[in-house]
């Protein structure tokens, strides 16, 4: 007698995690996608009769099953005797023999499926390490920037300085390999990883740990810059009163032909692109008023034309104050949507608590910014740039503050007494993975029946 695995009660689209490989390859792999299946055999040659004869469990660490003895007979686990209704723990490689006697049953290989993090392919590509190089200091890039519309390549620091020096002489930037007029410069984050990957494939071309700090002391870029645009290099100047019309409407910083605050931009004015609403303002860098959001160094208006007593404006795009101000000032009414990784079911329990404390959450941030002030909560997971130097007066975007909301709230939450939580929530046991786990975001029966909000305590991303 001879039996043919099958599956009832799996859900048909979630994903397969493992697989029962049968020994004798004439017949199919019994694929698992849900978290508890039981598999039922089909009798060869009386194909009417099935009957269940095994439930196999997924344990919370992902890498294991449970598997019960659904038969009225013994089977066989890892050479192991598993009596009717007995179970056992099966891992990736388990042996598992639906009967006593070998000789009659099927043999299978439990085959636990890499997740989807280790399937992605991964495309490797080649390069010569020559192309990598910065051609101010002939070293691979260091924090690569890309010039437009020439696309060179060179250190921050290094093309830092050689703007530097291109407005001191108040001359046009031109490109340090071409001599092409710049026009545009940003940071290039796909490049900064290539540049990465090549030193780590090649430790000789590392430059030491002094070099590297001068370079960085050096860099100035931190967003897109906007250099001379193409009117005023052609333009000699003196403007007509025509041609400054004309560059009003080509260019929208408002401090571009008409002067604000003291301050009126000219030909060798670099300007930032407001990432919030795209209109452009002077870079100003011996100025106390930001440009730059900390958490994210993109660069935000709302803060910089308050400060030049500009109200918004239908000739030109800018920011009201609203969208980059401190932290402190920041209001918040709802829970955003990142807090908990994105969990519904922890989001839902923290407001409970919330509800339960007789607080706001409005009211429990500003305890807990209190606290990041007094550096009473670990930053290691701080979801911001420059996290070491962020307090409750650094001025973020919209964007940064909710995150750094969401940083408090997980902080809230592992510091409420499980007693506190609502009933549903207090006796549930830790997800292995943690706020790392994965299954939280597709498996909702998962993400309820397991605390989230806690450290990992296995897994590669602990
Ligand atoms: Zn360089
Ligand atoms: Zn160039
Ligand atoms: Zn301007
Ligand atoms: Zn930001
Ligand atoms: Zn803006
Ligand atoms: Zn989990």
């Amino acid at each position: 007698m001879t039996e043919v695995g099958e599956i009832s009660g799996a859900k048909p689209c979630e994903e397969i995690w493992a697989k029962l490989v049968p020994s004798d390859s004439r017949y199919l792999d019994v694929e698992i996608s849900s978290d508890e299946i039981v598999v039922c055999s089909e009798i060869l040659f009386s194909s009417i009769h099935k009957c269940k004869w095994c439930k196999i469990t997924r344990n919370s660490d992902h890498s294991s099953a449970t598997i019960q003895n659904k038969r009225s007979n013994a089977i066989v686990v890892d050479g192991s005797v598993i009596q009717a209704e007995d179970t056992t723990v099966i891992r990736c490689g388990s042996e598992i023999v639906s009967g006593i006697d070998k000789e009659g049953y099927l043999s299978y290989r439990f085959n636990v499926l890499p997740g989807p993090e280790t399937c992605q392919k991964q495309l490797k590509i080649s390069m010569d390490a020559e192309h990598a190089k910065c051609c101010i200091c002939l070293n691979i890039w260091h924090d690569v920037v890309t010039v437009a519309p020439c696309f060179h390549n060179f250190c921050n620091g290094c093309f830092s300085e050689w703007l530097k020096r291109s407005q001191e002489k108040r001359s046009s930037v031109l490109c340090p390999q071409c001599r092409a007029v710049v026009q545009f410069v940003g940071r290039n984050h796909f490049l900064l990883n290539v540049a990465e990957e090549m030193l780590k494939a090649d430790s000789s071309l590392k430059r030491s740990n002094d070099e590297v700090a001068i370079l960085d002391s050096y860099a100035t870029i931190l967003s897109n810059l906007v250099l001379n645009s193409g009117k005023h290099l052609r333009g000699k100047r003196a403007h007509s009163q025509v041609d400054q019309e004309a560059d009003n409407a080509s260019n929208p910083c408002p401090q571009c032909g008409t002067e604000y605050g003291g301050f009126r931009c000219n030909q060798t004015t670099i300007h930032l692109q407001c990432q919030a609403c795209g209109g452009m303002m002077p870079l100003q860098t011996n100025y106390s008023v930001p440009q730059h959001c900390l958490g994210c160094d993109k660069a935000f208006c709302g803060a910089y034309w308050h400060a030049q007593g500009i109200a918004q404006s239908d000739s030109h795009r800018m920011c009201s104050r609203e969208t980059f101000k401190p932290i402190s000032e920041h209001t918040i009414s709802r829970m955003p949507t990142s807090a908990h990784e994105n969990n519904r079911h922890e989001q839902v329990i923290t407001e409970k608590c919330i509800a339960h404390l007789g607080r706001t959450l409005q009211d429990v941030i500003a305890e807990w910014l209190a606290k990041l002030d007094n550096r009473e909560i670990d930053r290691t997971r701080m979801p911001l740039n420059h996290g070491e130097t962020i307090t409750s007066a650094t001025p973020t975007c919209n964007y940064c503050y909710e995150k750094l909301i969401s940083f408090l709230l997980y902080w809230f939450r592992v510091s409420i007494p499980k007693y506190h939580l609502p009933p549903e929530a207090s006796n549930r046991e830790n997800c292995w993975y943690g706020y790392a786990c994965r299954t939280q975001h597709h498996n909702d029966e998962h993400a309820r029946k397991r605390n989230h909000v806690c450290r990992p305590t296995r897994g590669t991303n602990m």
